[in-house]
């Protein structure tokens, strides 16, 4: 019998090694014996969106169309919700209800995904759910990384030929890159955006930071109306102004990985849903691919649709906010409440909103890989993201 690199690599596994070092998102490829692979596959490693894209939907984005340049390769953008949405999810439901069709209509035999340990909310548990109960309990976002492909190992001892992942930018390239390996006859890839993640000691930081009681939270989300909205245990909803966040004490929580990180909008899922391109109370869902339509065709019934919209200009608050976040400018809360106020009227919305969250993220994350790895800054940041930061003056 020939083996695959990777069988033969089962030496090579120790859990401790992380090739990204520092810039490590703990991914859980290295937690298996995938490692063999890490040096190709690992987001931090070796940068590889365009042939990936090329890979996962037949084309890489077209740098000279602005919203390719933005959103990645997609067929289609809407904003949604569910009509009866699923009490305890992050928004409403949308990602644990089409990886519960998928499951219950045997498109998939099972779905990664990530549940709590027993006695921490955010600590993450990645799991391969079987059934509707276990997709349903990994609702919710864990705030936190998590080793999402960990459970590799596992698809391959369970036989499974058809499987759905849900999971973050950073796991879905290294998956993108391995898929291959897997001995699959379906991938499906369900994404989500992500931004500023934590490790759990980070995350409790921030709560302690931010929250008048970090011990109840149940969730929180940056949202739209530039607040960040914690909901605690007694149902009541905390509202802490962005501008008003103490950045001075919180500029070294976000790990190094999402601080070096290009790839917010999750570019080789095939279907992502999240919120930030969508009005205040929508989900924001990119097709990317067909197979990403077949996905979301099994919840249209269950969902509310609107057309995208975009309105007002980001630049001058993106320049604006670019020497401040870089100085740790914190404002009195009472003019932070008030900024609130005035840009939630006039600021940017809809995927003008998304772009102002995307070109405040990659300008940060550009200085941070410039003045942290010089030597990655070419190789590591896309030529999507350069075209972006381009529109800005950074400091030195
Ligand atoms: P639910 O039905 O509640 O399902 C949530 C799913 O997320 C579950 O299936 C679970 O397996 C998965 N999940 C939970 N935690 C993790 C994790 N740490 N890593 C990988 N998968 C996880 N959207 C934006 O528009 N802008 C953002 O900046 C943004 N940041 C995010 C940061 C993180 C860490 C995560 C996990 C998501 C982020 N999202 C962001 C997506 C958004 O918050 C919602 O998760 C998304 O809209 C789906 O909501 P839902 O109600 O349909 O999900
Ligand atoms: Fe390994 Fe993932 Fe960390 Fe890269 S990010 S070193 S692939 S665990």
């Amino acid at each position: 019998m020939t083996l695959v690199p990777h069988k033969k690599a089962k030496a090579l596994k120790p859990s401790s090694r992380r090739p990204a070092k520092e810039l490590c998102s703990e991914c859980g490829l290295c937690d298996t014996y995938y490692i063999h692979y890490v040096k190709e596959a690992c987001a931090f490693i070796n940068q590889q969106i365009p042939t990936l894209e090329e890979q996962a939907h037949g084309r890489s984005r077209d740098l000279e169309n602005a919203d390719d340049v933005y959103f990645g390769v997609h067929q289609e953008m809407m904003a949604a919700r569910k009509t009866e949405p699923i009490a305890g999810a992050q928004w409403t439901g949308i990602v644990s209800t089409i990886a519960i069709e998928m499951l219950t209509r045997g498109l998939v035999e099972g779905v990664v995904c990530v549940q709590n340990t027993k006695d921490d909310r955010f600590q993450p548990h990645p799991i391969i759910a079987t059934t509707p109960e276990e997709i349903l309990a990994a609702r919710v976002n864990k705030p936190t990384l998590s080793p999402n492909l960990s459970v590799l190992e596992q698809i391959e001892q369970s036989g499974m030929k058809r499987l759905l992942v849900i999971g973050v930018g950073c796991q879905i390239q290294a998956l993108r890159a391995v898929e291959k390996e897997l001995g699959l006859e379906k991938l499906y890839v369900l994404g989500t955006p992500c931004t500023d993640n934590v490790t759990r000691a980070g995350l409790q930081k921030f709560l302690d930071t931010t929250s008048r009681s970090p011990e109840t939270v149940v969730y929180y989300e940056f949202m739209q109306d530039f607040q960040v909205h914690f909901k605690h245990e007694d149902g009541s909803t905390e509202l802490v102004p962005f501008f008003g966040l103490k950045t001075n004490q919180l500029k070294d929580v976000f790990a190094p990985s999402c601080l070096s990180c290009f790839d917010y909008v999750n570019s080789l899922a095939d279907l992502v849903v999240g919120y930030m391109g969508a009005p205040f109370g929508w989900q924001w869902i990119v097709v990317r691919n067909d197979r990403g339509q077949e996905m979301l065709d099994l919840v249209q019934d269950q969902i509310q649709t609107q057309p995208v919209m975009s309105k007002g200009d980001r630049h001058q608050a993106v320049q604006q906010s670019i020497p401040a976040y870089d100085k740790g400018v914190t404002l009195p809360m009472w003019a932070a409440k008030l900024m609130g106020v005035v840009i939630e009227k006039i600021g940017p919305k809809g995927l003008e909103y998304a772009r102002f969250s995307i070109d405040s993220h990659f300008t940060r994350n550009y200085l941070y890989v410039k003045r942290n790895h010089p030597e990655k800054l070419e190789q590591h940041v896309p030529d999507y993201a350069k075209k972006i930061v381009s529109q800005y003056k950074l400091p030195e």
